[in-house]
This record gives C-alpha cells, sequence and structure tokens, in this order.
C-alpha cells in the first residue's frame, strides 16, 4: 500500500495578474473543496503570489500556493531576481525548478537547478523538480541518460526529508503540445524514477517522493495516467488555466484515493 497522496499542480506560467490570478484562485478552491484526500497547488506569476496566497488562507481552502522559480541567494545586487525568504513571506510554501522553459530559455544547467532545490529545502519551500527528455533525446534512446543525469544533480537533497521534496517528469514533447505521453511510457519512466532514487536516495526517499506527470495532461486523459502504479500526481500547465478542466483533474485523482 501507497504511503503517498495524489498531488496535482496548476502550473500558471506567464499568465494572468494579481486580480484575474485571485479570481482562478477561488474557482480552484471550489474545485478542490470536495477532493479531501487530494493536495491541491496552484502556481501564479510572482506578482500574483501573495494575493492568490492570502484568498486561499482566507477561505480556508487547503489549496497551496507555488513559486515558479527563485534565485538561490537570499538577498544582494540581483536585479530582478527573487529569494526563497521573498517566495515564503508572501505565503507561498512550494516552488517549482527546473522546469524545461527554463532549462531551454534561460540555459539553466543541472548544477544550478540543484543550488536552486538546495535554497529552496534550506528557505523551508517544497521543491517540484522537473525532469524530461526532449523528442529528440527520445528517438535517440536517450530518455533514462538524460532523465537520470537531471535527477541525479538532486536527489540526494532529498535524503534529509523524505518525502518533501517532489519530482515531475515531463517528456518535453509532451508540454504544450497535446501530445500526451502514453501511461505505460510514463509509468515505465517514473518506475525507472523510483528505482533510481532508492540507489542514490534510499528507499525511503523513494517510496515518499510523489512524482509527478506533466504534459498535456486534461481533465480527459487524467484517469488513464493516475491510475499508474508510480503516477502519484500531475503537474499541469495549459488545463489549470480552465478551471473546470483542473477541476475534473482534481476529481479524477480524489476518485482513485478513495
Ligand atoms: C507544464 O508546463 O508544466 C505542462 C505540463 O504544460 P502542459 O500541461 O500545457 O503540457
Amino acid at each position: 500500500m501507497t504511503q503517498r497522496t495524489f498531488l496535482i499542480a496548476g502550473n500558471w506560467k506567464l499568465n494572468k495578474g494579481a486580480a484575474d490570478s485571485c479570481e482562478l484562485a477561488g474557482l480552484v478552491a471550489k474545485a478542490a473543496s470536495g477532493a479531501t484526500k487530494v493536495e491541491v497547488v496552484v502556481s501564479p506569476p510572482f506578482t500574483a503570489l501573495a494575493a492568490v496566497a492570502q484568498s486561499l488562507e482566507e477561505a480556508h481552502s487547503g489549496v497551496q500556493v507555488a513559486a515558479q522559480n527563485l534565485y538561490p541567494k537570499d538577498s544582494g545586487a540581483f536585479t530582478g531576481e527573487i529569494s526563497a525568504p521573498m517566495i515564503v513571506a508572501s505565503g507561498a510554501k512550494w516552488v517549482i525548478l527546473g522546469h524545461s522553459e527554463r532549462r531551454q530559455y534561460f540555459a539553466e544547467s543541472d548544477a544550478f537547478i540543484r543550488e536552486k532545490v538546495t535554497a529552496a529545502i534550506q528557505g523551508g519551500l517544497r521543491p517540484i523538480a522537473c525532469v524530461g527528455e526532449t523528442l529528440e533525446e527520445r528517438e535517440a534512446g536517450k530518455t533514462l541518460d538524460v532523465v537520470f543525469r537531471q535527477l541525479d544533480a538532486v536527489s540526494d537533497l532529498f535524503k534529509a526529508n523524505p518525502g518533501y521534496g517532489v519530482i515531475a517528469y515531463e517528456p518535453v514533447w509532451a508540454i504544450g503540445t497535446g501530445k500526451v505521453a502514453t501511461p505505460e511510457q510514463a509509468q515505465e519512466v517514473h518506475a525507472a524514477i523510483r528505482a533510481r532514487l532508492v540507489e542514490k536516495a534510499g528507499a525511503d526517499v523513494a517510496e515518499k517522493t510523489q512524482i509527478l506527470y506533466g504534459g498535456s495532461v486534461k481533465g480527459s486523459n487524467a484517469n488513464e495516467l493516475l491510475r499508474s502504479k508510480d503516477i502519484d500526481g500531475a503537474l499541469v500547465g495549459g488545463a489549470s488555466l480552465l478551471p473546470d478542466d483542473f477541476a475534473q483533474i482534481i476529481q479524477a485523482a480524489q476518485a482513485l484515493s478513495a
């Protein structure tokens, strides 16, 4: 019997200012109100973090807030950056790190992402560390080489507090493309990630770490993905901006938890 609860996280990316974010967060809170067995997280842009965290707190919704990035210094001459303590002060409890868009458009390396995951954990933020291969890498048979390289850069950091850190497997070819991985393709990589965690961080960490799938998850395909043994939730981009679709994903997780 697994000790893991489902985690459904919405990544709103570069969408929605504070007012629109609060409105969407209110709809997510409503959708999550009956889903007592599911952890729900929303990730608005930095400028909306505090307002969304406050509105969810006041509504006693249980929905938590994630930042989409951080800079691995607490303060200093780093124009334009936001630190873990600032995110914590906003009321957020989570942070998404190493998203493929950060790796691709902002040239974030495994080493830099490791620094960020370290700063998150030290600062009191639960990291959702993203890993995943491109289509070219998959077709070259390098999926696990790439995923393990990205995972190994952070997995030992999860040892101090098993279950605190989360991994999101997000095949780059499935993000925002409508091309979802089949449940078999996803489960195969999730099982490999869990086995690698046993090796690199120990059995307790592997058993307690939630491994999310991300890549074109929608209300209509959530059930078949979440049924897989090693898929412990979803990191959702596009569909997290659509309240009915996101609600369906939360409901699929709740139904499988009952
Ligand atoms: C994401 O960007 O994390 C993501 C999974 O996006 P989408 O659901 O739109 O594919």
